[in-house]
């Protein structure tokens, strides 16, 4: 594999090339300057929007600041993920930062401002200015929220009580990244070494069952020690879900989190009654997991490790690139000649170098184009990611050129959409022209992985949220009891009796970020199930589905998220595309044993 100890040595045309926003930082500090006088402007608005002109003349100027600020603050950003260790990057970052708190202050007053006015002097002033035409749906989606917004001053009580209230979810951070001290494992040279989690994700996956036994105990363990503060701090963390939702009068805190993409809570139901049903395949895995390794038992330290042994693909960037157009084919021309600019025209930074964020993203910038992290590695979960980034910018790209700036950004409940079709066409063209039986297995059980991992964990997780935050708003409080008879319970229904389970397994809970934020994972697993479903009729040639989904990914949030969906023929309001799902995972199941 390609190593680089520093940026300058990786060749241009593997670096993203960031004057496409600013050919120099004289123009970045103009356009500060810009925003700067642009907020001081959208201030004097405070109290004096008494009509349709002026209402228009705030929106239209508060979108050109947008428009403006997000290339500063983006570029700043991407300067400092290239190397975080830079301090003029960093405090560019910095003075970005300083001005978003600028802009921040000059428009919030126009949100109170919004809801305090009643529906008929609105749609009055909408009436009377053709240019609000534009902001409509915008301004009336915004009123939504008004039955769950309080008066002037139990809004100001609650603002100030916000730093309080994401204490929980503070606290849980400083323990799980700052304080957190794992247990020993014996390296290669026969030495004890306190693990980290970069060690961890590695030996998790180690051929040697010792060596996994070892990091998972070493993993689990301050987790164990700390049982009673992270229980305090998950409760907390709920108990003002709930909280917040009764006081916002929203029926539960489901139905408070699920209220901004309009999705009822039918979806989130059925996803988790759905998965249930068909929780034999799951089982099954188990099972086949077993039988492959060769164990009498099978435990949760052995649930990661590759079931194909010594399997190493070196796949280096260039032809991880060209598999990856060759995979995208059934999608069409338009699509495969925008895959093609994201290289040419150096979308991509490719390269590992020391201070680079880890990771990898993709940032759409309305009026430029997107911009991929990398860290390549050669390998095949690069190339996966490779796959994946690109379906993220495929559809900034295609939303930013179909839609005007107030609905080109699309929400997170269709994003991870785009990116797993790619990972799905990707995997069947690598096994499609796969003739070797090993590495045939090793895809198989790649994907087959992954799709636990992003499915049925996610539900799983889910439906903990679902019934954690349901106890509190019994009345039932929550403690380290609590969290781990459930968690422990649904890790068996959905892993299956199979699996002998050791005392970590209940502490799993414990060590989750998401869950204080609060029912977010479930969007994986529709996403992953709906993408299911578009890859496979795309596959099988439907023309229908190939156009209504790229008309999808041109749709940016012009739509709600279901709606846009339902018009690719995803519905998530009816059982069948879960039940899809799953049935497409029973097939692989089946054909991997087999092998
Ligand atoms: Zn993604």
């Amino acid at each position: 594999m390609t190593t680089y100890t520093t940026r300058n040595d990786v060749p241009d045309n593997e670096k993203w090339n960031l004057e496409d926003i600013y050919s120099d930082i004289t123009k970045w500090e103009n356009d500060l300057q810009l925003v700067e006088k642009m907020a001081e402007k959208l201030k004097q608005f405070d109290g004096a929007i008494q009509d349709g002109k002026s209402l228009y003349q705030y929106l239209k100027q508060r979108e050109e600041l947008s428009y403006t600020f997000n290339h500063v603050y983006a570029y700043s950003m991407l300067r400092v993920d290239e190397d975080t260790r830079e301090a003029s990057s960093q405090s560019l970052l910095d003075r970005a930062k300083g001005l978003s708190v600028k802009v921040s202050a000059s428009t919030s007053f126009f949100m109170p401002y919004l809801l305090g006015l009643d529906k008929e002097t609105l749609s009055s002033y909408i009436a009377e200015e053709e240019g609000l035409k534009y902001f409509e749906e915008d301004l009336y989606e915004s009123f939504r929220y008004k039955p769950h917004v309080l008066s002037k001053d139990q809004e100001e009580v609650l603002s100030q009580l916000g730093e309080a209230l994401s204490a929980p979810s503070t606290t849980f951070g400083m323990i799980n990244n700052a304080d957190i001290k794992f247990g020993d494992v014996t390296n290669d040279a026969g030495e004890k070494v306190q693990l980290t989690r970069g060690m961890y994700s590695k030996l998790i996956e180690d051929e040697d069952r010792d060596k996994r036994r070892e990091a998972y105990k070493a993993y689990y363990q301050p987790y164990k020690e700390l049982k009673n503060s992270i229980a305090s701090t998950l409760s907390a963390a709920i108990k003002n879900n709930v909280t917040m939702a009764k006081i916002r009068k929203y029926p539960s805190a489901l139905e408070k989190a699920l209220f901004g993409d309009m999705v009822p809570k039918e979806v989130y139901e059925n996803l988790i009654i759905s998965t249930k049903e068909n929780i034999a395949h799951l089982h099954r895995y188990s099972e086949i997991r077993k039988e492959k390794l060769q164990l009498d038992e099978i435990r949760q330290y052995d649930m990661s490790v590759p079931l194909v042994k010594g399997v190493k693909q070196v796949i280096p960037y260039e032809e991880a690139y060209e598999t990856m157009i060759k995979a995208m084919a059934p999608l069409g021309e338009e699509y495969i000649t925008i895959l093609m600019e994201f290289k040419n025209a150096r979308y991509i930074d490719v390269r590992e170098t020391p201070g680079k964020r880890s990771g990898a993203y993709n940032l759409g910038i309305y009026g430029v184009h997107p911009f991929i992290l990398l860290n390549h590695q050669d390998d095949l979960d690069s190339l996966f990611t490779l796959a994946h980034e690109c379906g993220h910018g495929v559809h900034s790209k295609l939303s930013s050129q179909h839609q005007p700036q107030i609905t080109a950004r699309y929400s997170i409940f269709v994003a991870e959409v785009a990116s797993t079709v790619n990972e799905i066409l990707l995997i069947n063209y690598l096994l499609d022209n796969e003739k070797d039986l090993e590495l045939r297995k090793h895809l198989l059980n790649h994907f087959i992985d992954q799709f636990k991992g992003t499915f049925f964990t996610q539900v799983m997780f889910a439906e903990f949220e679902k019934i954690t935050h349901e106890l509190t708003e019994k009345g039932i409080p929550l403690n380290v009891e609590v969290f781990n008879q459930t968690y422990e319970a649904l890790f068996r229904e959905y892993n299956g009796d199979t699996v002998v389970f050791d005392e970590e397994v209940k502490f799993g809970w414990s060590r989750i970020p998401h869950f204080y934020r609060p029912f977010y994972v479930y969007k994986y697993a529709t996403g992953f199930a709906s993408a299911i479903h578009l890859a496979t009729k795309i596959l099988e040639g439907d023309k229908e589905t190939l156009h209504t989904y790229l008309t999808f990914l041109k749709s940016g949030s012009s739509d709600y998220p279901l709606e846009l969906l339902k018009k690719t023929g995803v519905d998530l309001t009816r059982p069948e595309p879960i039940e899809n799902a799953m049935k497409k995972f029973g097939e692989l199941i089946e054909e991997f044993s087999k092998l």
